[in-house]
């Protein structure tokens, strides 16, 4: 596993910086949820965008869920990420199969995640152990999801941001390069510095172009802000990781209504339920359902 995530300041901490190599973890959500070429770049965005997301909270146990949710043949993604680096996520619909846009200017042939993902909500959620968690939510801009992104912190929390996302597909669907970058913007950041920062991210290839040529997460926000004395904080790894278990998937169970698991225990079949982020099966017996029921005296 390569995959990390690297954290920085620049500009004498009036800009603060996130990138992260994400190949490994897009792979592996690939695999897991048998997506499409232009599923996987859109939920590897967002996944990579959850790990860096992640990295910004402060507490042990916080936990951030980002929920892209559009009218596009994908229908929603949900990505879930702690701040240790663990990511998951899955799609609404991982078989999506449509043509591919051309880039006006340059003529390249790009798979087209605004068309999958449509118009529609981004909404942030992060339970921060307070008694409510935190929700902001904006209208998606274009459904590529960095620009939804840019968007959000902007409009939500108040802070400019530079958000670039890629994932890119190889012409066997397989996952050649996954990666982003997230710069923020301090209050009360200098002209000189945003203008600096504005002339670099213009003339700037996409970041998988430059992963293409061997720039890791640390070497990319060299590029961009190493003329901003550019300080690395820490590097550290990240990866495709789900918590469910089946003691977790058995509390759920429990939670539901008598009747409910009355019927399916007289159905008389072994019931399946899948974890939707990490599709792990957990079978359980009509005796496992009634010892449930027998535990709340029924
Ligand atoms: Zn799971």
């Amino acid at each position: 596993m390569t995959d990390k995530i690297v954290r920085a300041t620049a500009a004498q901490e009036h800009i603060r910086a996130f990138a992260v190599d994400s190949t490994d973890m897009v792979r592996e959500a690939r695999e897991i949820h048998h997506t499409f070429p232009v599923v996987t770049a859109a939920l590897g965005r967002l996944l990579s965008a959850g790990a860096m997301m992640g990295s910004m909270m402060k507490g042990e146990d916080d936990l951030i869920t980002i929920t892209v949710k559009g009218d596009g043949p994908i229908g929603s993604i949900t990505v879930t990420a702690d701040s240790h680096g663990n990511v998951k996520g899955f799609p609404g619909n991982p078989s999506v199969d449509i043509p591919p846009r051309i880039e006006p200017d340059s003529g390249a042939v790009k798979l087209d995640v605004g068309g999958a993902v449509g118009s529609g909500i981004l909404t942030v959620s992060m339970d921060l152990g307070l008694k409510e968690p935190y929700n902001g939510q904006v209208e998606l801009q274009t459904g590529e999801i960095g620009e939804d992104l840019a968007y959000y912190f902007t409009v939500s929390e108040q802070t400019p941001s530079a958000v670039a996302l890629g994932v890119m597909v190889g012409t066997d669907s397989s996952v050649l390069h996954s990666g982003g970058f997230i710069i923020q913007l301090m209050p009360d950041a200098p002209e000189e510095v945003i203008a600096a920062l504005e002339s670099k991210l213009a003339g700037l290839d996409p970041v998988t172009t430059l992963m293409e040529r061997g720039l890791g997460p640390a070497e990319i926000l060299e590029l961009v802000l190493g003329d901003l004395d550019l300080i690395v904080t820490e590097e550290k790894p990240i990866r495709f990781h789900c918590n469910c278990s089946r003691e977790r998937v058995s509390h759920a169970l429990a939670t539901l209504n008598t009747a409910d698991l009355k019927s399916m225990i007289d159905d008389g079949e072994d019931i399946e339920i899948k974890c939707f982020f990490c599709n792990s099966a957990y079978k359980f017996g009509p005796d496992e359902l009634k010892e449930m029921l027998a535990q709340r005296g029924e």
